[in-house]
């Protein structure tokens, strides 16, 4: 006979916890008290909700669990500080999170999803293929964790910025800033998390709707559409003259400015030409530019840092440096087509932006001794991810 699984309370929202409550034969205010117990005081033994009386204890304990997701490694970069975390989901799967320090406090950089569906050339996680969406008790979970290993310097702001595209599992990631600026459970305000996306203009425009005062950082990485299609996939089914507006709406119900992060790969972004476009769509949104520089994604012997075992029909050919069986017009990116550039393009690039843009940063990489910098998340251990072979 199979033993019927346990609801896992993590991630559920209050209106589920009242529905629970009612199942249960109690009153609604038992789910706020719940809720509390649950996100507030992170308690995870239903014996210790010592508000509540021994026959609900029982029936909690016979229906549901709290399980939150499990830190299996860590890693510090000498250099800088910054923490990457493997973390072990209920199923097996791992994705990673990184504390990253910023003036004396933590940022916390949080994954979205189990891999990433969207490819981008320049990114490590996205040559892993997709294997699912993270739910919203994984993603509350990692802020969970991420608090308790900070200690007493907490948390101060969260990123959806590391494995995944946010907006492709947009439900969750909703509920999970909902549920984690509830006064009733970890109260961290919506306004500290920045969603951070490739740019996907039908979901943007649906996240508008829900009137959330997160920041929104779009990873522009080119300000010319030909360039941007090379770099990011998704990009030619979401043209710039329709994403610049979709994120001029969003952010006008924020009441904040766009972070246009921007990654300078030698020759190829890094151009004067780049520079003026970027200058010209500046003027078309408020926004601050947050200049990155690329980090490598390819190890010393030119395989790449994620451990792919089966990838889409070209892409390991690509990856080797082989060329591509059919002519295109434009020959596609492949990671070994990258380089960071020098500090000299860097100040040049920086310096015709920064009397023309209303700002303008250069973010230092961290993490990198780690491989935890932008773009080189893979959670090793992620072989067993198996992107459907077509012919290689
Ligand atoms: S940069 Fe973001 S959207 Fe692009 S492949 Fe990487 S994780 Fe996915």
């Amino acid at each position: 006979m199979s033993i019927p699984s346990r609801t896992n309370l993590f991630g559920m929202s209050l209106a589920k916890m009242e529905m629970l409550m009612a199942e249960l034969g109690e009153k609604p205010f038992r789910a706020k008290q719940l809720f509390q117990w649950v996100y507030q005081k992170e308690i995870c033994d239903f014996a210790r909700m010592s508000s509540f009386n021994k026959p609900l204890r029982d029936k909690l304990q016979a229906k549901c669990e709290i399980l939150l997701p499990e830190v299996v490694k860590e890693q510090r970069d000498p250099d800088d500080g910054t923490r990457k975390f493997l973390v072990k989901l209920h199923d097996g799967n791992l994705i990673e999170m990184v504390l990253i320090p910023v003036h004396g406090r933590l940022a916390l950089c949080m994954s979205s999803q189990v891999g990433c569906t969207i490819g981008c050339k320049f990114c490590a996680t996205g040559l892993l293929g997709f294997k699912r969406n993270l739910t919203t008790g994984e993603m509350l979970g990692q802020l969970v964790l991420a608090r308790r290993l900070a200690g007493e310097t907490g948390v101060a702001n969260i990123v959806l910025m590391g494995m995944g595209e946010p907006l492709l599992n947009l439900q969750n990631v909703i509920h999970m800033i909902e549920t984690a600026s509830s006064e009733l459970g970890i109260s961290i305000s919506a306004r500290k998390f920045t969603i951070s996306t490739v740019g996907l203009v039908k979901q943007l425009r649906e996240l508008t709707k829900y009137k959330l005062k997160s920041g929104l950082a779009l990873s522009l990485h080119a300000p010319i559409q030909q360039l941007r299609e090379r770099l990011v996939p998704s990009a030619k089914a979401n043209p710039l003259d329709e994403l610049i507006p979709a994120c001029r709406d969003y952010i006008a119900q924020a009441g904040d400015r766009v972070t246009l992060e921007y990654i300078m790969i030698a020759g190829i972004t890094d151009t004067m030409e780049c520079a003026k476009a970027l200058a010209d769509l500046t003027r078309k949104l408020p926004c601050k530019v947050n200049l990155i520089t690329y980090n490598p994604i390819i190890d010393d012997q030119g395989m790449p840092l994620a451990p792919i075992k089966v990838v889409k029909h070209g892409r390991l050919a690509a990856l080797r440096g082989e060329a591509p069986k059919k002519s295109t017009k434009l020959k596609p990116f492949t990671p070994h087509d990258f380089k960071a550039p020098t500090m000299e393009a860097i100040d040049r690039f920086r310096d015709y932006l920064y009397p023309r843009c209303p700002a303008v940063t250069f973010r230092k990489a961290k993490g990198l001794k780690i491989a935890a910098a932008c773009g080189q998340l893979v959670a090793k251990g992620l072989e067993e991810i198996q992107v459907k072979r077509k012919s290689d």
